[in-house]
C-alpha cells in the first residue's frame, strides 16, 4: 500500500459518476470555444500561459477533486492560451482545422474507448478504418489494393513506408532486417532532394538508415528535385520524392524520377503531407500526376482533410511489405481472418482515429474534399495577389495553397511577422527561402473564408506598413 492510501480518509465521492452533466458541460464549453473561434485574437490572450501554469499546475494533488471543477478549470484557464488554429484565421506552418463532423465523430469514438489495435477487442473501429483506408485510396486515385496504418502523423506515415521499403528491398537481397537488424546487412542507399521535409531524416534515423548517409539531389528554385542530377547508382535503393513543399506548395517531377527508379530497381516513397489531396481537386489534379506510380506514400489528414490531431495515413502499394516491417504477434493476441491493425502499424494499443477520417470522407464526399481543396488554392492565389497589388514580393509560385512573401529586407520581414503574431487578426510562420527571409501563409482549413482572406490581407499591409 503506498503512503497516500496510508493517509488519505475516506473519500466522499458522489454516488453517481455524472457523466451526463460532465458531457452536455463540456459539449457546451466546446461550442462556446469553437463560437468565440471567429471574433477571437488568433493568438492566445495576453498574459493566458502564465496563468495557465499557475492556475493548472503546481505539485500533483494528493487528493481528488470534483470532475466538474476540473473540466471548468481546463476551459477557464486552457481555453485563453490556447492558439486559434481552429478558426479560419490561422496560416501557420500546415495545419488545418477541423470540421464538425469529424470533432462529432472523435467525441464519439472517445466514448466508445475502442483499442483499435486487434479486431477481438474493436471490431467497430477496426472495420470502419479499413473502409476509411479504402476510401483515402480512391479519393486520392491510388492503387487499390494498398495495404494502410493510421498513425499519428505524416512523421509516422514517412516512418511506416520507409520501414516497409527497408523490408522489401533487403528481403530481396536474402536479408532479414526485422530478424537480424541492420548490423552486416547489404548496403541500401538512400536517395531525397535536397528540400525534403525534416521528418523525412528523422524517420531514416529511427529506422537505423541514417540522416546523413542520403544522397541529396539538388533541387530548383521552387525546391523541386532536379531529376537531371539524380546519382549513377546500380541495385536496390530508396528514393524519397515530396509530393507539395512546406514552403512553396512545389511537387518533384514524379514521372522522371519513378522511371529512373523503375529502371535500377529503386523504392519510391512519397512524403504527400498535404500535397497529395492536390490529386481530388480537378484543376490542381495535374501538379500531382505520376505520384500514383510510386510503392508507398505518406500523408496527413490532419492537415487539408481537416480532422482533428492527431491522424497521419501511411499507406503501401504492396501489402506483404508493410505486413514484413510491421508484423507482430504473441500468444495472448487473438487474431481473426480479417485485417488486425496492429500488423500493419507501428503501435499496438491505439485510438480509433480512423473515424474521423471516415466521418470527413462520408459528410464531404469527392466533391466536397474537392472544393475544400480548391477554395484554400483560390484562397492563396487571393493573398499572393493583394499582397503584390501592394508592392510586396511573392517568392514563390502560388499553384497549390502555400505563399512565401517578403516584406522588404530580413530585418523588417521579421518584424511584420513578430507583429502579425501579436496582433490577433490572424497568425503566420516564418521561414528562410533560398537564403531569405520570407513569411509562409498556409491555407489549409476549411474554416477560412473570403472575409477571413481580406481581413488578414489588411492586417498584413497594415502592420508592414508601420513596420516601414
Ligand atoms: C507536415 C509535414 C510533415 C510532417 O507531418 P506531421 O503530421 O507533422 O507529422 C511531413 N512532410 C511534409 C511535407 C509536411 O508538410
Amino acid at each position: 500500500m503506498n503512503s497516500c492510501m496510508q493517509t488519505a480518509k475516506p473519500l466522499d465521492l458522489p454516488v453517481s459518476d455524472g457523466l451526463a452533466d460532465l458531457l452536455m458541460d463540456a459539449a457546451r464549453r466546446a461550442l462556446r470555444y469553437r463560437e468565440h473561434l471567429a471574433t477571437r485574437s488568433v493568438c492566445p490572450r495576453p498574459g493566458s500561459t502564465a496563468r495557465l501554469l499557475d492556475r493548472l499546475g503546481g505539485p500533483l494533488p494528493e487528493r481528488p477533486a470534483d470532475p466538474a471543477e476540473v473540466i471548468g478549470a481546463l476551459d477557464s484557464y486552457g481555453s485563453p492560451a490556447t492558439m486559434g488554429s481552429a478558426g479560419g484565421r490561422f496560416f501557420g506552418y500546415v495545419i488545418g482545422g477541423s470540421l464538425p463532423s469529424t470533432v462529432a465523430a472523435s467525441w464519439l469514438a472517445t466514448a466508445w474507448d475502442q483499442n483499435t489495435g486487434l479486431m477481438s477487442a474493436a471490431p467497430a473501429t477496426t472495420l470502419i478504418e479499413q473502409i476509411a483506408l479504402d476510401w483515402v485510396l480512391e479519393v486520392l486515385d491510388l492503387p487499390r489494393g494498398s495495404a494502410g496504418a493510421f498513425v499519428t502523423g505524416c512523421q509516422m506515415a514517412n516512418f511506416t513506408g520507409l520501414a516497409a521499403a527497408r523490408h522489401a528491398l533487403l528481403a530481396r537481397q536474402g536479408w532479414d532486417v526485422e530478424a537480424d537488424g541492420l548490423i552486416g546487412a547489404p548496403p541500401l542507399p538512400v536517395i531525397v532532394g535536397e528540400e525534403a521535409h525534416s521528418t523525412i531524416f528523422k524517420a531514416l534515423a529511427l529506422l537505423g538508415l541514417g540522416r546523413d548517409r542520403v544522397l541529396r539531389v539538388p533541387a530548383d528554385g521552387q525546391g523541386r528535385l532536379r531529376p537531371e542530377r539524380l546519382p549513377d547508382i546500380a541495385g536496390p535503393a530508396i528514393v524519397c520524392l515530396q509530393a507539395g513543399n512546406v514552403n512553396t506548395g512545389a511537387f518533384d517531377p514524379a514521372g522522371p524520377v519513378i522511371e529512373w527508379a523503375r529502371e535500377r530497381g529503386a523504392w519510391v516513397h512519397v512524403d504527400g503531407a498535404f500535397g497529395l489531396w492536390a490529386r481530388v481537386a480537378p484543376a490542381r489534379r495535374s501538379l500531382a500526376a505520376g505520384f500514383e506510380d510510386a510503392d508507398s506514400w505518406a500523408t496527413d489528414a490532419h492537415k487539408w482533410l481537416n480532422v482533428p490531431y492527431d491522424c497521419g495515413i501511411g499507406l503501401v502499394r504492396d501489402p506483404a511489405a508493410l505486413r514484413g516491417a510491421m508484423g507482430t504477434g504473441a500468444a495472448y493476441l487473438q487474431e481473426s481472418p480479417v485485417r488486425e491493425p496492429m500488423q500493419y502499424t507501428p503501435e499496438l494499443s491505439r485510438r480509433a482515429r480512423g473515424v474521423e477520417v471516415w466521418a470527413a470522407l462520408r459528410t464531404l464526399g469527392r466533391q466536397g474534399v474537392a472544393d475544400l481543396v480548391e477554395r484554400c488554392c483560390v484562397h492563396a492565389s487571393r493573398f499572393a495577389a493583394g499582397l503584390r497589388e501592394s508592392g510586396h514580393e511573392v517568392l514563390n509560385e502560388v499553384s497549390l495553397n502555400q505563399v512565401l512573401v517578403a516584406f522588404g529586407d530580413d530585418e523588417r520581414t521579421r518584424r511584420v511577422i513578430e507583429a502579425l503574431q501579436r496582433d490577433g487578426t490572424c497568425w503566420c510562420s516564418g521561414t528562410i527561402w533560398r537564403g531569405r527571409a520570407a513569411m509562409r501563409i498556409s491555407v489549409s482549413s476549411h474554416a477560412t473564408s473570403g472575409a477571413d482572406v481580406e481581413a488578414s490581407l489588411a492586417a498584413m499591409r497594415r502592420l508592414a506598413n508601420a513596420a516601414a
